[in-house]
């Protein structure tokens, strides 16, 4: 075998398949965004094909701080709106991916001298449970400072008011993508990556299809379809940039890019700035280090909010929030907010004494922001909406841009919403009423959430009995493939790929012929978070899985050494 595949087909079968079938959507962007429009639009029977220029995930959607929230924050901004979707879609969430969406305690320390104090913070909290209706066993709990510091006794003493115990839910972003995109492809979507759309056609002033350039064999792909969304989160400008201020191609430049000519347009003037761009960037550290019985959330001076989570054997902090110009696909690490990151830890835990040398993991990413209209720009980017926005040029390129993660299926409901109008007698929209919210997503089916903690017991005893696995294996198995990991110990051995790290010789097998991995840094930074969070190890990591992957997809020694060195890039490892 030479090439990836997907959902256990080749990657040529999905290729053929884009270049024959006419769709009714063609999505451009495989982030979380695009993958919930891909699925809504599979649900509707509306044939559906999802375009990603690197990675599934490769953008924002593999970068966040990983909470499934609704954003105190949003609330004292009054985002009321963003605050209630948000709440409920944890619920929505939680049932379509209980292996990938869990509730995770937080406690929230209040200091003398905080923007907000203890009844400031513990009403926006009740408020925050109301509106986003949380389940009485996760609303909000006031401690006084002496509780705090029973279940915390290294908080710094000094100031502290007392605290709020509440709940966030915590996934994995990538797979959460990857599994919002594999559900779409079983309801009929065709999902390719490392295939950037360079080109928009038009046909009678509309767009009628894209040309996209597949990297794998270096070949155009021209798609045709009915409507066109642009999905591509900080890249959107990009993609209007293909359409702004052109005359609209052809249709005859199906033909003319299916000779081989070149109708790319170099010259596309650029729109007003519709998003601007802010960078955030994460810490991790060995949970040695940084040991702590809850997560915690902390404010800070400029009135935002630090997160502090556990997870697993690691504990990751952040994030940062500042306006951002470079390279958006690598967002640079400025040693000042390593330092900003380090001083919140260190002064809420200043026995810990946290230094540069103690970060094990390093991911930054950027946010896409809406300031559309003028209202937003200026200000400083932590207070900018977090709302999306949908527009639809005259053209009909359809764009969607802003939002969070954890809305993700809401802003597809928004984008369907907008396409009825077009493909209204194509789509089986009372079917994606009825299973939207409720259809489980790939990988979910078998899981009983309403035993969900039995079924976790259960699952870890039998692979550890089954398959000799240590219990940090089995789990982190079920956490990446929930009701698949047989399908996965299928495809290979059951043993791990370096010493103490989870990770098995047969899922590297498995994201190369189900995920679509083609590239190193697919499995070290998206399927798998162990380039976020493997530190010393990581090298080592990268050396084994390159060789295995090198195997699997015929690379030469060129190739190899060339993906380790983007996957090494990618993971901030310079020494
Ligand atoms: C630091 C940080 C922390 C965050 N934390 C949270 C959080 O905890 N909770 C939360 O809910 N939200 C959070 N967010 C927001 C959330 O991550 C984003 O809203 C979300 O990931 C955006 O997804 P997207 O699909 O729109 O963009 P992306 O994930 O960037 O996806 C866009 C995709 O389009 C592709 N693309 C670009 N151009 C083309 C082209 N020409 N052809 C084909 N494909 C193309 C890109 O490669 C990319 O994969 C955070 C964001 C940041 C930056």
């Amino acid at each position: 075998m030479t090439e990836s595949g997907w959902m256990g087909r080749p990657r040529s079968h999905w290729v053929e398949r884009l270049r024959q079938d006419v769709y009714d959507v063609i999505v451009i962007g495989g982030g979380i965004t695009g993958a919930g429009i891909a699925r809504e639009a599979s649900l509707a029977g509306l044939r559906v094909a999802v375009l990603e220029a690197a990675d599934f995930a490769a953008g924002t959607s593999s970068r966040s701080t990983k909470l499934i929230h609704g954003g105190l924050r949003y609330l004292a901004q009054g985002h009321v709106r963003l605050v209630r979707e948000a709440g409920s879609e944890r619920a929505v969430l939680r049932r379509l991916a209980p292996h990938l969406v869990e509730p995770v305690p937080f406690v929230l320390p209040i200091y003398r001298g905080m923007q907000h104090g203890k009844l400031t913070m513990a009403t926006a909290i009740w408020l925050y449970d109301r509106l986003a209706g949380v389940v009485k066993k996760e609303r909000r709990q006031v401690l006084s400072a002496a509780k705090l510091l029973q279940s915390h006794p290294h908080l710094s003493p000094h100031g502290l008011q007392g605290g709020v115990l509440y709940h966030e839910y915590v996934t994995d972003d990538a797979r959460l993508t990857l599994a919002t995109l594999q559900s779409a492809s079983e309801w009929g979507a065709v999902v390719l990556n490392d295939c950037p759309v360079r080109n928009l056609l038009h046909a009678d002033g509309k767009v009628c299809g894209v040309v996209a350039h597949d990297r794998v064999s270096g070949q155009p792909i021209v798609v045709s379809g009915r409507v066109v969304v642009n999905a591509a989160g900080p890249w959107i400008e990009d993609v209007l940039a293909l359409e702004q201020g052109q005359d609209p191609a052809p249709a005859e430049s199906f033909q003319q890019v299916a000779a081989g000519q070149d109708v790319s347009r170099p010259h596309a003037h650029r729109r007003a700035t519709r998003v601007t761009h802010s960078r955030g960037i994460h810490l991790s550290f060995d949970a040695k280090r940084l040991p702590l019985p809850h997560a915690l959330a902390v404010q800070t001076q400029d009135g935002r909010l630090v997160f502090l989570i556990p997870k697993g054997d690691i504990c990751y902090v952040g994030t940062t929030d500042k306006r951002y110009a470079g390279d958006l696909l690598h967002p640079d690490v400025p040693e000042q907010e390593i330092a900003y990151l380090l001083d919140i830890v260190n002064s809420l835990r200043p026995d810990l004494l946290l230094t540069r040398a103690d970060v094990i993991g390093i991911w930054s990413g950027v946010r896409p922001l809406v300031t559309a209209g003028g209202s937003e720009e200026g200000k400083d980017t932590k207070d900018v909406s977090r709302e999306d926005e949908i527009w639809v040029s005259p053209a009909g390129l359809i764009t969607i841009a802003g939002g969070k993660l954890t809305a993700y299926r809401k802003m597809a409901e928004r984008v369907l919403n907008t396409l009825r109008n077009s493909l209204g007698a194509n789509g089986d929209w009372t079917r994606r009423d009825e299973l939207s919210a409720r259809l489980p997503l790939f990988g979910a089916k078998e899981i009983p959430l309403a035993n969900i903690e039995s079924w976790w017991q259960l699952e870890v005893g039998q692979l550890i009995e089954r398959y000799a696995l240590s219990e940090t294996e089995a789990r982190s198995l079920l956490h990446r493939y929930g009701d698949r990991v047989e399908a996965v110990l299928s495809t290979g051995v059951a043993r791990p790929v370096v010493p103490n790290v989870p990770l098995l010789e047969a899922e590297i097998a498995y994201m190369v012929r189900w995920e679509q991995a083609n590239h190193l840094d697919d499995i070290i930074s998206r399927r798998t978070e162990l380039g976020r969070f493997r530190g010393l190890q990581l090298r080592e990591l990268i050396e084994a899985v390159s060789m295995r992957m090198s195997t699997l997809l015929g690379w030469t020694e060129e190739d190899r050494q060339n993906e380790v060195t983007a996957c090494l890039r990618e993971c901030h490892v310079t020494k």
